[in-house]
This record gives structure tokens, sequence and C-alpha cells, in this order.
């Protein structure tokens, strides 16, 4: 059970996951978060790096789509300027907005990534609805409210699979 928890991988930032990269492993498409993946939680609009990395995406035919558990007017403002699709109020961890974003962008499952800061949405959706998993540390360590009960279940999944021996990587 625990296994659903652990991402394919982790990685310092969202800007670290490169086009070559996912070239090499035959990813055609990003299913990404929002807050505190692509920017810190009370930040309203991309920053010139997102905005550079929206590009390196399209220029390399990866297709991109935001899909956040937050309200429909806080992903909108965002997504809307980077002329991305996006899905608001997505209910991760389950599985349909992942669905039926893989479905519209037209690729398999073993062609999208997902990525998130969450354990406990985005991780844990990912996995559940069977695409590779990326984990971003989280951009700022501060929370809205539902996140922070969700940051401490976190915490201790990490815990114990850092003593199982099933993540090396250092926060
Ligand atoms: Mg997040």
């Amino acid at each position: 059970m625990l296994k659903l928890f652990l991402p394919n991988e982790h990685v310092k930032s969202v800007f670290d996951i490169q086009p070559a990269i996912l070239k090499q492993k035959g990813i055609k498409g990003i299913i990404t978060d929002l807050d505190n993946t692509l920017v810190a939680w009370d930040v309203k609009d991309a920053t010139p790096e997102v905005i550079q990395w929206f590009k390196l995406m399209k220029d390399n035919d990866i297709k991109v789509t935001i899909i956040s558990n937050n309200k429909q007017e806080r992903v909108k403002i965002f997504s809307e300027p980077l002329d991305t699709p996006f899905v608001f109020s997505a209910r991760k961890p389950l599985s349909r907005a992942f669905k039926t974003v893989a479905k519209q962008m037209e690729l398999k499952k073993e062609e999208v990534v997902v990525i998130g800061d969450q354990l406990l949405t985005d991780v844990l959706g990912g996995n559940f609805a069977g695409f590779y998993t990326i984990l971003v540390v989280p951009i700022v360590q501060t929370d809205g409210k539902i996140t922070k009960i969700n940051r401490k279940i976190e915490r201790r999944i990490l815990n114990y699979m850092r003593r199982k021996g099933k993540i090396s990587w250092e926060e």
C-alpha cells in the first residue's frame, strides 16, 4: 500500500525537469500541480521562469495541463495567460481528472508524467491512476489549511520510508 505514496522520481524543482530527459523516457505529456509546484501557493501569476518552462515544453511538443484541487478563480487566473489547459477542483487523489486529461491529450498513460509537491494528492493520485510520478520540493514551507493536515501525514510516511531505505533524498 505504501508503494502508492512513493514517487518514481524526486527532484528539487519543476525546472529540473527538462524536455531531453522526458523524451528519453518516451514522455509526450505533463500533468502538473499548481500550488507550491509551479509557484508558491499565495502567488497569483506565473513567474518569468514558469513562462519560460512552459514555452520550452511547447517548443519540444510536450503537452502540459495544470490539474489543481484549488478553486476555479485561482487556477484560471494563473493558467489562461500561459495558454495552457487546466482543471480546477480536481479532487486529487481521485483518478478521474488524471485520466480525463490523458484522454484529452490523446496520449497513453506511459507517455504522461504527473508532477506535484504532495504525496497525498499528486503522487498518490498519479500512481493510483497508473502514471509515472515526479515529486518536487514544495516552493514554500507554508500552506493553506487543508494542506497543513496533509503535510503532517506526509511527514510520517516520508520518515517511515526513509527508515525503510525506500528513499534516499534529503530535504
Ligand atoms: Mg501543491
